[in-house]
């Protein structure tokens, strides 16, 4: 059954620029096209900035070293307060890192609008000129020369048509497995720093007389403090574009986390006083949409060290697949590569640009320039290739920047 619905919906402003998502690649095109002098409106479905980094608990940050811009002044700014350092000596406390980002996005004027959530883009065509969004308002569309998904799952771009891969030729059982974070507390004094904790947790799932789902576990504590997330729970086969397959895996996640809890608190004296505080607000998808663009990065370009003439963010991360097979990860090196502006312009179309894990590369390249350094430098970047064209008048594909990447 299908009902036609007809539907007067406001338009609240005309922008230069909307970018839609406000995690690390969100908050880095807000803040490059904010500071730019771009008209800029930003538009996120959780009440905070940050994305995975904050909503989602994921934390260490992979991949700041060494890198220019937002990355190197949140760094600068966390370890200001004392809050960066423990685990690989990159970890965060993730509710300073929500406060940072805001005063950037004030301080670059950025329209910031939480519990917003996107519904489909307005588009003519292959121009993309707008999108419709719903919140306490009700359902309001607006208008901008540019639009930047910044979703993690290309769902703006998807709306508007752009081809996508998912999974392996579109078999979204072969994705990375999914992982809902959970926070504890009273970790004990000694693994202040981090630590792997598969063999204390398979003793204990034993007691338990269950199987534990993932091998690699990690207990990360937030610096200067005795609480920290795990990285635990390991959810398969289930489909990233699907409401009830993400509900159904929440589901599962949280059964994994209160196992994990209670047989480490019940059989493993070391953690006898550790507190179960909350699970992340939002599910952890590794894998979902790659859009399909004018360049696509390949397996070979992170294996040789692929360098462009319009890089938008250099990446040293391994590659990192969570996978079924083994309930654990394969890991790999790369040579440091680019990635280059032409993989975030969906291909053949105008007015919008995606920036962070579901831009245009192979399954292998996505598993490595994923991680949350990378995908907020691309995110940063596009913000001035963006600008640049609007202030040129330009198509964003003949411009050419000097960007400094690293420091
Ligand atoms: C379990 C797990 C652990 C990880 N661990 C690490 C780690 O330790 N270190 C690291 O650096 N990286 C880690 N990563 C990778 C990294 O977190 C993500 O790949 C990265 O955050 C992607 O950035 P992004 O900006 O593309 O997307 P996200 O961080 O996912 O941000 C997307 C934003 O868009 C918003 N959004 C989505 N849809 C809508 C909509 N319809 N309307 C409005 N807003 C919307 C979301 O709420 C979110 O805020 C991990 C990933 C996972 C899943």
């Amino acid at each position: 059954m299908v009902i036609n619905e007809t539907l007067s919906t406001p338009v609240i402003g005309e922008y230069d620029a909307i970018v839609v998502g406000a995690g690390p690649a969100g908050c880095g095109a807000a803040i490059a096209l904010g500071r730019s002098g771009m008209k800029t409106l930003l538009i996120e479905k959780h009440n905070c900035l940050g994305g995975a980094w904050t909503t989602g608990f994921m934390n260490p940050f992979f991949d700041h070293e060494n890198k220019s811009g937002v990355v190197h002044e949140l760094v600068s700014d966390l370890k200001a307060v004392d809050q960066f350092g423990g685990f690989r000596n990159i970890s965060f406390n993730y509710e300073f890192m929500k406060y940072f980002l805001e005063q950037k996005m004030a301080d670059a004027h950025v329209e910031v609008l939480y519990n917003t959530t996107f519904s489909r883009t307005l588009v003519e065509g292959n121009r993309v000129y707008g999108i419709v969004a719903e919140n306490i308002g009700g359902r309001f569309a607006a208008v901008a020369k540019m639009v930047v998904d910044c979703t993690g799952d290309g769902n703006v771009a998807a709306s508007a048509g752009c081809p996508f891969e998912l999974g392996v030729d579109g078999d979204y059982k072969e994705c990375q497995a999914m992982t809902l974070m959970f926070l504890v507390g009273n970790i004990p004094e000694k693994y202040k720093d981090g630590m792997m904790i598969y063999e204390k947790l398979n003793a204990a799932y034993q007691k338990g007389g269950k199987t534990i789902p993932f091998v690699l576990p990690v207990m990360i504590p937030v610096p200067n403090s005795h609480f920290g997330v795990v990285q635990f729970t390991h959810m398969y086969e289930y489909n990233p574009l699907s409401a009830k397959d993400i509900t159904a895996a929440i589901v599962e996640g949280r059964s994994q986390l209160i196992d994990a809890f209670t047989f480490l608190k019940k059989y493993d004296e070391e953690f006898s006083e550790l507190e179960l505080i909350s699970s992340a607000g939002m599910l952890g998808v590794r894998e979902s949409r790659r859009i399909i663009g004018e360049y696509r990065l390949s397996l070979d370009d992170i294996l040789s060290g692929a360098k462009f003439d319009d890089a938008v963010a250099i990446v040293t991360f391994n590659v990192d697949f969570h996978t079924k097979s083994n309930k654990g990860q394969h890991c790999y090196d790369v040579q440091p590569y680019n990635v280059p502006m032409r993989a975030l312009i969906p291909k053949g179309y105008e007015g919008i640009v995606v920036a962070g894990r579901c831009i245009s590369g192979s399954r292998e390249a996505m598993a490595s320039y994923r991680v949350t350094g990378d995908c907020a430098q691309m995110g940063e970047n596009a913000g001035y290739y963006i600008a640049q064209a609007l202030k040129q008048n330009k198509n964003i594909r003949d411009i050419r920047l000097d960007l400094q990447l690293t420091v």
